[in-house]
């Protein structure tokens, strides 16, 4: 993030503007709205400034800018069409230590003025860093269709009793409770259409009702959510909506940023992947915080890569939880297998190809890997081994010495689905090798079967970059 996005509070304060034209006047409006003591050096003033300037608090000076222009100012704002007044105001500004912004000239900005969605009290502000306004024109131009004109009247009715609410509901968690049925539920609807009395003949009702529940620990939950393997955009709506609401979150190595950064802002982030010593942290302890962050009356949101109940030991996590009363959710994701091919253009089953497909872990216990290779490698079948990359020679070895063929296709996609995907593609005789080659990481996921050859015609996601630069690593087309 290059600016910190702040509201400020410029009531009653001094503020500056420098400038005749559209642009000027635009500022001025802004700053005059948000109630600032203003003065505009406008020699010429344009009709829309014009108007302006018969404002209350607005003074009007049409001799030149000097120092004490900006005594006392929380900001200035120049949209001189003389490039050297603007510069002036600049160094005058920085010289007083007031914050100050020229129109269209990034150098000479201390802060850039966002987009704004206007419903006041409520204001979306939208800023990209300078770097691209029409992207922040279209996104405001979708918020302003998505978000009712009457937002504003619920901001400023929820406002009128914050005070109220705080002193009949002590418990912070029960407060956060009351405002999000307040805020989706019946109040708003009412609000929505302009009911105000009946909104707060119904909010005086469950204040009373809430109040009456005293400051006892609401009830506590688990959300299990599986978030995909990686691309945000993969989640499901559930997903989202309980990563918005959760006081606290457990997640692991397979979440990436992408994904963290949808869960709600202020909520308390738990990490219990492994560590820099390689040691997670138990799957045992991480039931039994589970547990204990819900009875103190968390809502927990327990961030599973892909899906929860696929070598995600989401089963065994629910069972604890079930053991101890609480009451959990469980949220299905798309798991490595689904995202990671389709985002390889492999499709896992294919009228001439395949018609099923495996799923089994490559993962060794106590250095043993516990597959039933006879009945692996059936016709028409795909295989998809999860963590396999360290058991790749032991699990390619298996399959040849119980009669597969060598020459079958095979891949590996690492990180499937996210930005950095990479896929290598070979035989089950070479898959190991060039997997090698290519320095391979985990998270990876193997695909053994036939549908692998149709990759070169269905591939759609960008990693070609790769392939090319390594041509010895694209498959021969056989
Ligand atoms: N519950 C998860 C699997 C967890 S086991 C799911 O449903 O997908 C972890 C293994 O999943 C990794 O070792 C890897 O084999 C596979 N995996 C998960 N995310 C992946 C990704 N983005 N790319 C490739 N493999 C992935």
């Amino acid at each position: 993030m290059d600016h910190l996005p702040i509201f400020l509070n410029v009531k009653d304060q001094r503020a500056l503007v420098v400038g005749d034209g559209t642009l000027a006047a635009r500022k001025a409006d802004l700053l005059i709205r948000a109630g600032c003591d203003l003065t505009v050096i406008a020699p010429a003033p344009n009709q829309d400034l014009l108007r302006l300037l018969s404002e209350d608090k607005v003074t009007h000076k049409t001799d030149g800018l000097i120092a004490a222009d900006l005594d006392g100012c929380i900001v200035a704002y120049g949209a001189s069409a003389d490039t050297r007044v603007n510069q002036e105001l600049y160094h005058l500004a920085s010289a007083a230590g007031v914050l100050v912004n020229i129109a269209d000239n990034p150098d000479y900005c201390d802060f850039i003025m966002p987009a704004i969605v206007d419903r006041s009290p409520l204001v979306v502000a939208i800023g990209s860093g300078g770097t691209s306004p029409l992207l922040v024109r279209s996104l405001k131009a979708r918020l302003e269709t998505i978000i009712p004109a009457a937002y504003g009247r619920l901001a400023e009715f929820a406002g009128s009793y914050r005070e109220k609410v705080k002193e009949a509901i002590s418990n912070m968690s029960r407060r956060r409770r009351f405002w999000e049925t307040m805020v989706e539920g019946a109040v708003a609807e009412h609000i929505f259409s302009g009911q105000e009395e009946q909104a707060a003949t119904l909010m005086d009702s469950l204040l009373r009702e809430a109040a009456s529940a005293g400051s006892s620990t609401p009830n506590g939950e688990v959300y299990l959510v599986g978030t995909g393997p990686g691309d945000p955009d993969l989640l499901t709506f559930r997903a989202l909506r309980l990563m918005q609401q959760a006081d606290v979150v457990l997640y692991d190595r397979l979440i990436g940023d992408g994904i963290l950064n949808l869960v709600r802002r202020d909520a308390r982030r738990i990490y219990v992947g492994k560590k820099k010593n390689n040691h997670s942290v138990a799957q045992q302890d991480i039931s039994e915080m589970l547990v204990r962050l819900a009875q103190e009356g968390k809502r927990v949101l327990r961030l599973k890569g892909g899906d929860p109940f696929v070598f995600g030991r989401g089963g065994e996590e629910i069972a604890t939880l079930a053991d101890n009363d609480v009451a959990f959710q469980v949220i299905p994701g798309v798991t490595a297998a689904n995202g990671c091919s389709t985002y390889a253009g492999i499709p896992l089953t294919h009228r001439d190809h395949a018609q099923g497909y495996t799923v089994i872990t490559g993962h060794e216990k106590n250095g043993e890997l516990n597959i039933d290779f006879k009945n692996l490698l059936q016709p028409r079948q795909t295989t998809v081994i999860y963590m396999g990359l360290s058991s790749l020679r032991s699990i390619v070895d298996g399959l040849l010495l119980h009669g597969a063929d060598a020459t079958i296709p095979a891949a590996i996609i690492e990180n499937g689905t996210n930005e950095n995907q990479r896929v290598v593609v070979g035989t089950l005789a070479n898959l190991r090798e060039k997997a090698a080659l290519a320095q391979i990481q985990s998270p990876a996921l193997i695909i053994i079967g036939s549908v692998v050859g149709l990759r070169d015609k269905l591939s759609w996601f960008g990693e070609e970059a790769f392939l090319d630069d390594q041509p010895e690593l694209l498959v021969a087309s056989a």
